[in-house]
């Protein structure tokens, strides 16, 4: 059991300053997200899209937005749980909240900061009868686990965008499984002309086998509970079936976001967004806030810049529920105690203790 002051479910634009505005008031902040890495919308929608509407940047794109909050947030090195899903979230009995997380982690926490977004991003799965046995060992999403090793197997990587391309590819230039093959319902594939050139010339060298089919079934072998997926029914566009040996099958179809749990948490909401003031941004259960795109209030729109101010009120709210007296404002360009939290050099001039 982790206990602590302070958890941000969600790593987007929205969570990751709210950590930071939690941090200029002394408050350390555990940071979930179900993606792997931090950068929510931004990252995952739009990573290499322009953003002309951030005060004081003229044009960055969604990574390079991402990138710039990560660094400022840098000096108060939040506690991270990414690839993690917030499963539960309930009041106890001492007004602390327990967070329970598809890891199987639990964390105690005196306020918490829902920065959800849209909901959590998740891959897209499969649909077919049987597949999910074979997840975590021989059927990944997105990505294959770090440092898992694919010497002499058979490696299907199923999906037609930048992701899965760059999958296959990687894999096989590395060289080490015994055949890449590459699984789409059409040969053409969405990704960028270098990746799509690395394609080309991997295919020529007989070092990528493209598929063009449409997963139909599987065979497996062995008793259910410990079976060993075989193969993929695949047909092809004329209609014809075939069955593709398969050891690993990485299936790169796609992530999208899911509302899922956070409905079930007893908090009141209007249209799947939750409900909130606008003085400090409460939720309508006590210690819960909700900053960014998950939230609504009269006038809300869902923007970066209004999640930052969001974000800095309920902050601000929180560190004064926490302490239980009122927080005195403080300017980070005066403050030498503002200073010292950013471990920044005092600037000539600084007041303050
Ligand atoms: C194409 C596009 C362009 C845009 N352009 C602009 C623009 O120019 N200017 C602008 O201001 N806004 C723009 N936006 C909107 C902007 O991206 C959003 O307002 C912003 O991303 C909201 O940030 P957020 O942190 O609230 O949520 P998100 O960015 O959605 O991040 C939420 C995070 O929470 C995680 N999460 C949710 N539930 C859970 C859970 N239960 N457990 C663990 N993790 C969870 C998700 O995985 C996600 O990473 C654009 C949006 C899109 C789609």
């Amino acid at each position: 059991m982790i206990e602590t002051d302070a958890v941000v479910i969600g790593a987007g634009p929205v969570g990751l300053f709210q950590a930071f505005q939690l941090g200029l008031q002394g408050i350390g902040a555990h940071l979930i997200d179900a993606l792997p890495q931090a950068g929510g919308q931004c990252v995952t929608l739009y990573g290499d899209k322009p953003i002309y509407d951030i005060a004081g940047i003229p044009v960055c794109t969604g990574r390079e937005l991402i990138d710039r909050l990560l660094a400022q947030l840098a000096p108060f090195k939040p506690h991270w749980h990414l690839n993690t899903l917030v499963a539960a979230l309930a009041p106890q009995p001492d007004a602390r909240l327990l967070l329970e997380t598809d890891a199987g982690a639990r964390l105690l926490a005196r306020s918490v900061f829902i920065a959800a977004g849209v909901g959590a991003f998740v891959p897209r799965t499969l649909k077919m009868a049987g597949m999910e046995r074979f997840v975590g060992t021989q059927l990944f999403y997105q990505v294959l686990p770090a440092g898992m090793d694919v010497a002499g197997r058979q490696v299907i990587v199923h999906g037609g965008d930048e992701g899965a391309v760059a999958c296959a590819v990687e894999l096989a230039e590395q060289g080490r499984a015994a055949r890449v093959s590459l699984l789409y319902r059409r040969d053409l594939f969405q990704a960028p002309e270098a990746l799509l050139q690395r394609l080309q010339q991997l295919r020529a060298a007989g070092r990528i086998a493209v598929e063009v089919g449409q997963i139909t079934g599987i065979a497996s072998s062995g008793m259910p509970q410990c079976s060993t997926l075989r193969a993929l029914q695949v047909v092809d566009a004329q209609g014809a079936s075939h069955a593709l040996p398969v050891d690993v099958l990485v299936a790169v179809l796609g992530i999208s976001p899911r509302l899922g749990p956070l409905t079930d948490w007893g908090m009141a909401m209007a249209r799947k967004q939750l409900q909130v003031d606008t003085e400090a941004f409460r939720t309508s259960v006590p210690g819960i806030y909700a900053v960014g795109d998950i939230n609504t209030y009269p006038g809300k729109r869902r923007l970066i810049l209004c999640g930052f101010h969001e974000a800095t009120l309920a902050a601000f709210a929180a560190a004064e529920a926490l302490k239980g007296d009122k927080v005195a404002l403080q300017y980070t360009t005066t403050s030498a105690h503002l200073h010292r939290l950013l471990g920044v050099a005092p600037a000539s001039g600084a007041t303050g203790p």
